[in-house]
This record gives structure tokens, sequence and C-alpha cells, in this order.
């Protein structure tokens, strides 16, 4: 039988605090990564995201609950099963002092990877990475951008079948962010990577996962397809564009319109409910005689469904 690559069972962590207080950083979690999945780990920050990843890791120990990585149990005693890597907070796991070309030797290295074949990966990375002209300086002489591309490289070299990213695009700048999506994207289409990524921006798990669990005060919130979860909160965006200036009390009852006034237009954007909602406007715009000039339906904003996931929807 195929072993499941990431299975989390209940998982709690409590942290003891000096004055005797204690923080609960996971409450209950369970979910489980199939092979070739890449899902994400999302929620606003201090929502448990990086507590949850280290678990996993075998770098703290839970609670309470399990966490088996290809049927085989993790904890502190048992940390990292050979098959995962982990990039945790973009550049952790990298030497300072090592150049990009002797950090990723020695991953592969300590992996028992031939030099001949690690050094095969190892240029190809470099390639991958716009990383060619910087083989030969220290990792510490490394812009962010840069580290956190020889860290996730470090953890490629590795070529374990299962990879856990904490918050992968954090501190790049816009160009190196969308590079790295594209990047993690290729590793489960070209290379059956299965990937668990964590990050607290929905922009970058809409990008790159077909999955996303949502964590929100420890608890797992969802555990939905993307199109599900859309589907799942049923907003549906629209713009509607009214010939003439209406009174925006009456749209007192549809709480997520905003109403505005553009060159002698009303417009009125924001989500609603159901299409039952859209027939009563309807019906009040026509009982106030509004002439309706555009509708447009909009892809509903992924910020948006987030915060109705945690309940703060407005
Ligand atoms: P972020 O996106 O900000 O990194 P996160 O979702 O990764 O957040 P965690 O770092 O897992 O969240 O933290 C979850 C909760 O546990 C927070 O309330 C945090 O303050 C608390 N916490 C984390 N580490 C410790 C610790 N070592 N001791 C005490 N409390 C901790």
């Amino acid at each position: 039988m195929e072993k499941i690559p990431l299975m989390v069972e209940n998982l709690s962590k409590y942290y003891h605090e000096r004055k005797g207080e204690s923080v609960t950083a996971v409450k209950d979690v369970s979910f489980r990564v199939d092979q070739g999945e890449v899902v994400g780990l999302l929620g606003p920050n201090g929502a448990g995201k990086t507590t949850t990843i280290k678990c996993i890791c075998g770098l703290i120990n839970p609670s309470e609950g399990s966490i088996n990585v290809f049927g085989q149990p993790v904890n502190k005693r048992r940390p990292l099963a050979e098959n995962v890597s982990a990039v945790l907070e973009g550049n952790r796991n990298i030497y300072w002092r090592l150049t990009a070309r002797e950090n990723m030797e020695f991953f592969a290295g300590i992996q028992g990877i031939p030099a001949r074949e690690a050094r095969k990966d190892i240029e190809r990375l470099l390639d991958m990475f716009e990383l060619q002209d910087k083989r030969d300086v220290t990792a510490r002489k490394l812009s962010r951008g840069m580290q956190q591309k020889l860290a996730l490289g470090c953890a490629l070299v590795k070529r374990t079948p299962l990879l856990l990213l904490d918050e992968p695009t954090l501190g790049l700048d816009v160009e190196a962010s969308i590079d790295m999506r594209k990047f993690i994207l290729d590793l489960a289409r070209d290379h059956g990577k299965t990937i668990l990524l964590s990050s607290h921006d929905m922009n970058v798990v809409e990008d790159v996962c077909k999955r996303v669990l949502v964590i929100n005060n420890g608890r797992l919130v969802a555990d939905e397809k993307i199109g599900n979860l859309r589907k799942l909160f049923g907003v549906h965006s629209y713009e509607i564009r009214i010939h003439g200036l209406l009174d925006g009390s009456l749209f007192r009852e549809f709480k997520d319109l905003k109403v505005e006034e553009r060159d002698g237009h009303t417009i009125l954007t924001g989500h609603l409910s159901s299409s039952d909602s859209l027939y009563r406007l309807m019906d009040v715009l026509r009982e106030n005689r509004a002439v309706v000039e555009e509708i447009k339906s909009m892809e509903p904003d992924f910020e948006e469904i987030f915060l109705k996931v945690l309940g703060r929807g407005r």
C-alpha cells in the first residue's frame, strides 16, 4: 500500500511561559497531504502555522496528537524523517560561512548522494535559481532573496519527496516572489514533489496551491480546494453602474455593497451572498426607477473569502 506523505492527527501544542501561563498555539488540528499535492497552510500572524510545521519536522514535540510522515511517526526523538526537507523562515538551514555551492554539497553529502550525481543537481539548481555567479560567495554575503533560494536549493538537493516550506516568499521582492511561486509549481508538476507551504499571504497560496488549510487561533477552520472555498462561501462580487445619483440609504440592507458616485453615476460594488439577494437588489432598483447601465460579475477576491472564513467578513 502506498504510504501517505503526511498525516497529522489531533495535533495540539501548548507553550508554557515562565509566569505559569500557557499559550495554546495549535489545538486539535488534523489533516493529510497526499502524493503530489501542493497544500497551503494559510492563516494570519500568530495563527499557529510555524508551530505546526516545527512539530512536523520534529523540532518541537506536540503536546497532544500524532504526526506520521510516509507512515513513520515523527517526534523530537525521531526528528525529520529522511524523506522530508524543510525550509524554515527562509534561510535558517544554510551555513553562513560556506559558499552557495559548498552548502549544497554539504546537504547532498549528508543525504549520501554520490558526489558526481550531486554535482549535476547542484549545477542545475544554481542555474535555476540564477545563482551561478554567486556560487563561490559565502552565504552570509548573499541578499535575503538569494539566501532564501539557496535554502530551497539545499532542501532540493536532498531529493526528498516531501517538502515543508515555511513562508517561502517572506521578505522577497515582488519579482523574486513570483519566481519562487513558479518554481514551487514546477517542483510539484515536473518533479512530483509533495509540498506543504505556510503563508499569511493569500495571493501566494492562491497561486500555487490546489488545496488550502486555513488555521486561525490554532484551530483548523477550513480544509478545502480553492475552488470549493469560493463556492462554500457563495461569494459573488458585482459592479453595478446606475445612471444618475441615488440615495445610499436605499441599499442599507445590503451590508456588503459599497455605494459610490462617479461621473454622474451611482456605482455599487461588493458581494451578494446569494442569487436571492441579487434579485432583491434588482427589485429595489426597479422600485426606485433606477436605470441600470451595466452589471459586471467579478472574480471574487480571495482575501475577502479568507476574512469570511476567519469570521471577520465585512
Ligand atoms: P506568523 O505568521 O506570525 O509566523 P504563525 O501562524 O506561524 O505566525 P506561530 O509562530 O506558530 O504562528 O505562533 C502561534 C502562537 O504561539 C502565537 O500566539 C505565538 O505567540 C505563540 N508562540 C509561538 N512560539 C512560542 C514560544 N516559543 N513560546 C511561547 N509562545 C509561543
